[in-house]
């Protein structure tokens, strides 16, 4: 199954679809990054199949 990640622009942390999608919007986890990454930042075909593989990425 293909892992769905998004990097975070300025600091590169790299933030896992799952989290993504929960959260809609959230702060980066990196370290001292104020950074704010949204799901929508995804592309839009990492989304959809994010979105129609749904299932299979609950963890
Ligand atoms: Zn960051």
């Amino acid at each position: 199954m293909q892992i769905i990640t998004h990097a975070c622009t300025k600091c590169g942390t790299i933030v896992s679809a799952n989290e993504l999608e929960s959260n809609r919007v959230m702060k980066c986890p990196g370290l001292g990054c104020q950074n704010v990454v949204r799901f929508d930042d995804l592309p839009a075909d990492d989304r959809e199949h994010f979105i129609e593989n749904r299932e299979r990425y609950d963890i």
